[in-house]
């Protein structure tokens, strides 16, 4: 008898890979653990079993695998379900699947790098003989190849010593350039639940006559948090007469204190005036009975509530109904380091059972959630995480929450899987039995559509909470404004006009301009000669700061010019602005006021985000500029006033999302003004006021730009309509390329006709010295999805034979947008 297993190795494989096992080992081995196995010629790495079996491949001899790794499967049997599902819908190897879907530290190979972990303190006892060595070993060199560290301990299987390490903190392997992301921890306490009731509390109050210390610790708190279920940091209670460390630890202890220990945002938010339960109000109360009712029939519902309408209040009320069934929560956000303040709030509600999944994370940290989610850990009851998260090993999920759903930051482009976060929760969702819920003020055409079309459930919150008002909006003709001559730089009179009131109310401004317009561009006068990236098709951008002129696709830079480098001219001028230009005219006009920029290029540092949000909140900021950074979930209680700089330059990016992302950022934005009792203000400047976007942002018509958008959809063949795939061609040698597009093409057009778009050059054809030429496949309804991905597949596959086109490769993107 013989036996085999099939191997998902982390590597762009069409097929898993069977090697053999001994009876033994086929007994033990489960799908989903680890095995390290040869693979080319002298490689190992390390892979998941998918199945334990009896038949021999037919066209190789499989090899012995080198040894097992787990006592237990690391992934689950759903994980490996989910992992063929995304690989076979959006055309990739489960191979690049599971390299996005566990940490690395859990794939280690040959050419695995293995370091100490910085600052690491070891007690010798905790290891083993073998842990020990390498630890010294790795003292004395900063780093081990696995191939040096069997030599160094003189035998084969030297990788559960390094997972051992690893999972006991010693080690890192392959550790990136990861700035380390520490959250900061706060420590607070409040009175347990249990007391919330006068009964149980007038019963503790006279327990504690015979502890007059705790009694007083107790009476404290009430003085600071009110009789409610506030909770106080423990470092502002101890400063308080009586209340030592000691007898409030002691109270904890009795369990009449209850310890939470938040991540505080790195930004201050006013933790007391969150805290506690907030009440739903009736129409947040009745938001939450339509979409309980529709879950009763339906696995997916859209929440469509405007800016500041509540929604989280309302996602707490339903992640609290799940944890208290058993259930697991996964809540999806775009980008955590923009949320700090939600993630405060949740945390606040519900302390240590939420964890939370960065993408600033380090491999140990990934390391760490992955098991505590895996193990179903107390406190991984509730993931809040970015996209990445959904491939988290859970065991029971009941609920899956997608906020902001709108947002293309769901999307991953690079590398495979190309996935977008949004859709596949949705799959997930139905495979682990659990609800979904979409959340936007801005929902996608797709997802509304859907809801529309009665495939997902609907649910509308059109009230602010506290029924503040939505912010007016007026739009500024900048056309007219430069007839009449009343624009200062970028500036009309209208907006400098409300500025000023503003500024002189003590209130704040957000600016908004988007980068993805015009940045400013250096061009000669005389010539028209402006200077080029040399590895990239595009213009080189100017940055003031630093007098540089730099390409934002690869990175080239160099000194700004004095005079053109065609024809010598030293008449120079800049073209279209960007965020920098802005700040620049305001500090020129106001210059007793402090502005601040929020761009990529003033929060690349570790705290740079953190600290010009937290300078604007703590009104240290009076403007602040930025691009669509300033446009995410943030809450500034302060600003009167936003303005958009120039709408034009959303509406004019040549995307079919276009019109749709503009309305989306231009709202988003819009509900950052005016988020207490006093009305807010947005002012937009365009050249085209009449623009039907720009009007249905004014009039906040999100029906109406559905419509609209809907039926050019239709007309022009795109989403939800038709389904896209994108295959990018690209390479070093132009003409392969080229030569390469056209076979290709041809041969789609050969089976698909005139859904085959292309092949064109995108806007920008070269990066990094790579020629990049686009294919655009459209599938209409009712066309098979499965069938058209395997004609695809098979056309890639005689292209890949063709020796004159080796050296261009092909990128496979399903849902490109
Ligand atoms: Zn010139
Ligand atoms: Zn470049």
């Amino acid at each position: 008898m013989s036996f085999f297993i099939n191997v998902i190795l982390p590597l762009p494989l069409e097929k898993h890979f069977t090697y053999s096992v001994s009876l033994d080992e086929a007994q033990f081995l489960k799908p989903g653990m680890r095995v390290a196995v040869p693979f080319g010629k002298s490689k190992i790495y390390t892979g998941i079993v998918s199945e334990v079996h009896q038949i021999p491949p037919s066209v190789y001899e499989a090899k012995p695998i080198e040894q097992i790794l787990d006592k237990a499967p690391v992934v689950t049997e759903t994980q490996l379900k989910f992992w063929s599902w995304i690989a076979s819908y959006y055309m990739c190897a489960e191979g690049e699947v599971l390299r996005a879907a566990i940490p690395s530290a859990f794939l280690l190979e040959s050419e695995t790098i293995v370091q100490l972990l910085n600052g690491v303190q070891v007690n010798d006892e905790e290891l083993t003989d073998d842990e020990f060595l390498l630890y010294e070993a790795l003292q004395a060199q900063s780093s081990l190849k696995i191939n040096e560290i069997i030599q160094l301990l003189d035998k084969k299987t030297v990788l559960p010593v390094i997972n051992s390490l690893v999972e006991k903190n010693i080690v890192v392997v392959n550790q990136e350039i990861f700035e380390q992301y520490k959250p900061k921890i706060e420590r607070y306490v409040r009175l347990h639940e249990r007391f919330s009731e006068e009964g149980p509390m007038h019963e503790l109050l006279d327990q504690l006559n015979r502890a007059p210390k705790q009694r007083e610790v107790i009476f404290t708190l009430f003085g600071m948090a009110g009789k409610g279920k506030a909770s106080v940091k423990i470092s502002e209670l101890t400063k308080k007469r009586g209340a030592s460390p000691g007898v409030i630890k002691s109270l904890i202890d009795k369990n009449i204190l209850e310890e939470l220990k938040i991540e505080t945002s790195r930004f201050n938010p006013d933790l007391e005036e969150i805290s506690g339960r907030v009440h739903l109000n009736e129409h947040q109360q009745q938001a939450l009975q339509e979409i309980e009712t529709s879950f009763e029939t339906q696995d997916v519902c859209l929440l469509h509530g405007i800016t500041s309408s509540g929604k989280t209040e309302i996602y707490v009320e339903l992640i609290e109904k799940a944890i208290s069934q058993g259930k697991q929560v996964l809540y999806l956000l775009p980008e955590i380091a923009l949320t700090a303040q939600l993630i405060a709030r949740l945390q606040n509600y519900f302390g240590e059972q939420v964890l939370i999944y960065h993408s600033k994370y380090s491999v140990n940290e990934r390391v760490e959630v992955y098991q505590n989610v895996l193990r179903n850990k107390e406190n991984a009851r509730i993931v809040i995480g970015v996209r990445s998260s959904i491939f988290l090993p859970f065991h029971d999920l009941g609920l899956i929450i997608v906020d902001e759903e709108h947002e293309s930051t769901f999307k991953q482009y690079d590398p495979a899987p190309r996935y977008h976060a949004r859709d596949v929760a949705v799959v997930l969702g139905k495979m682990q039995e659990a609800k979904v819920l979409l959340g936007s003020a801005t929902p996608s055409l797709e997802s509304y559509f859907n809801a529309d079309h009665s495939k997902y459930g609907l649910v509308n919150l059109d009230r602010r909470y506290g029924d503040v008002l939505l912010p007016e909006i007026e739009i500024v003709d900048i056309k007219e404004k430069h007839r009449k001559k009343r624009m200062t730089g970028h500036f009309s009179d209208r907006l400098l006009e409300e500025i000023k009131e503003t500024l002189s109310n003590n209130e704040q401004v957000i600016l908004f301009q988007n980068r993805r317009g015009f940045s400013p561009i250096l061009e000669c006068n005389t010539c028209g000669h402006s200077p080029q990236c040399p590895n990239c098709d595009v213009s080189l951008t100017f940055h003031s700061h630093n007098n540089q002129l730099r390409c934002h696709y690869c990175g080239y830079h160099m000194a700004m010019q004095q005079k053109c480098m065609a024809c010598d001219s030293v008449e120079l001028s800049t073209k279209g602005f960007g965020t920098e230009k802005v700040e620049t005219e305001l500090k020129a006009l106001f210059p007793e006021h402090h502005i601040g920029r929020m761009d990529l290029d003033t929060t690349r540092g570790k705290h740079g985000y953190e600290k010009i949000i937290s300078a604007f909140e703590n009104e240290e900021i009076d403007i602040l500029v930025g691009t669509q950074m300033v446009t995410k979930g943030l809450d500034f209680r302060n600003v009167r006033l936003v303005g958009i700089m120039n709408a034009d330059n959303l509406l004019n990016f040549p995307d079919f999302r276009a019109h749709e992302r503009s309305f989306q950022l231009m709202l988003q934005v819009a509900g950052r003004a005016g988020r207490t009792e006093k009305r807010g203000l947005v002012l937009i400047q365009t050249y085209n006021p009449h623009h039907q976007i720009v009007q249905q942002v004014s009039t906040n018509s999100y029906h109406e730009m559905y419509r609209e958008q809907l039926e050019e959809r239709r007309n022009y063949k795109y989403p939800p309509f038709y389904r896209l795939i994108r295959i990018t061609l690209k390479g070093r040698d132009y003409s392969r390329v080229n030569e390469g597009a056209d076979w290709l093409a041809i041969s789609l057009k050969n089976t698909f006709r005139e859904n085959i778009l292309g092949p064109e050059f995108p806007p920008v054809a070269r990066i990094r010295n790579e020629y990049y030429k686009n294919i655009l496949i459209k599938i209409p309804q009712g066309q098979s999805l499965s069938k058209t991905k395997d004609l695809i597949g098979r056309i890639l596959q005689s292209f890949k034979a063709i020796g004159a086109y080796r050296g261009v490769k092909t990128v496979i993107n399903v849902d490109p947008y």
